[in-house]
């Protein structure tokens, strides 16, 4: 029996342990709710607001599946930690871990402050570095299970379409998005011979709260609009159907790559008209 055979096409994740970081808003909360359908006992990490992480949990096994809230900064190594065994010791082990947890600092580059930098890279890059090192202890110790998955672990990197289109106003974002890209590649080069997985998803503009200015009012959701040759703005789910499909067998034999799901943001859409 193949790979693709023995996946469930309504459960592709069923009997895994996944675990969502800044799962309790936006995209991550998507991701959570998805993975969750998809048959995978989540774990809904969170820094702030408990009450938004307990709703997702809630939205989780109200849709018949398992999950949990675990409260941990992604940019403290000992709060990971923590997070990641009391993971392991709820649900026995991790199968997926989805570095989702992200913010924005901006300021016109003279002004940005040191803290501003910090505070950034700290959460967006080194914090994936440390939720990455903690799943890939785990996976490691485990080792491939092949009723679970073909896999011994998998690893989703949230990145952004600013991985690779400069951003202006935005240095630290975007530099933290361009580690990401680095950071992704070559673990997934060093860790492919333990049959470890890891991809990005390149999001382009997404609804959530950290864009809100972007599309709240109709001015600025027109200028937005220009820069998506599909016409339109993405949605969290958008975004979840990809990460379940880079946490199933199914993407088994895909490692070390950027998913970009931006309705084109990527194609330069100044361009179509000649430039
Ligand atoms: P959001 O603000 O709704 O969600 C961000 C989540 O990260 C929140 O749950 C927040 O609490 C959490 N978080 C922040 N700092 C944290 C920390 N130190 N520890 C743990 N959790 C922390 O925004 P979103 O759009 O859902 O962003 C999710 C990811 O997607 C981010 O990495 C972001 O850079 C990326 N992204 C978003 C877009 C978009 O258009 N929305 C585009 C490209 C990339």
């Amino acid at each position: 029996m193949s790979s693709i055979d023995r996946i469930d096409p309504a459960k592709p994740l069923k009997n895994q342990k996944a675990l969502v970081t800044g799962a309790n808003s936006g995209i991550g909360e998507g991701c959570a709710i998805a993975l969750g359908a998809a048959g995978a006992a989540v774990v809904v990490n969170y820094r702030s607001n408990p009450e938004e992480a307990e709703r997702v949990v809630g939205l989780i096994k109200d849709a018949g599946g398992e999950a949990i809230a675990i409260r941990a900064d992604v940019s403290d190594e000992g709060e990971v930690q923590a997070m990641f065994s009391k993971a392991i010791a709820t649900f026995g082990t991790v199968d997926i871990l989805v570095n989702n947890a992200g913010l924005q600092q901006d300021a016109p580059f003279q002004e940005m402050t040191l803290k501003q930098w910090n505070t950034v890279i700290g959460v967006n890059l080194t914090g994936q570095f440390l939720c990455a090192r903690e799943a890939v202890r785990e996976f490691l110790r485990r080792g491939v299970v092949p009723e679970v998955s073909r896999a011994a672990g998998k690893i989703i990197c949230m990145s952004s379409v600013h991985e690779v289109i400069p951003w202006g106003g935005h240095v630290n974002y975007a530099a933290s998005k361009g580690g990401i890209m680095q950071l992704m590649k070559s673990m997934a080069q060093e860790l492919a011979p333990q049959k470890i997985r890891v991809n990005s998803i390149g999001p382009g503009a997404i609804k959530t709260p950290i864009n809100r200015a972007a599309w709240e009012t109709p001015e600025a959701l027109a200028s937005l609009l220009t820069l998506i040759p599909d016409g339109r703005v993405g949605e969290p789910e958008d975004i979840a159907r990809a990460a379940v499909w880079l946490a199933s067998d199914a993407s088994d034999y895909v490692t070390g790559q950027t998913l970009f799901v931006d309705g084109g943001m990527t194609l330069y859409p100044g361009f179509a008209t000649g430039g």
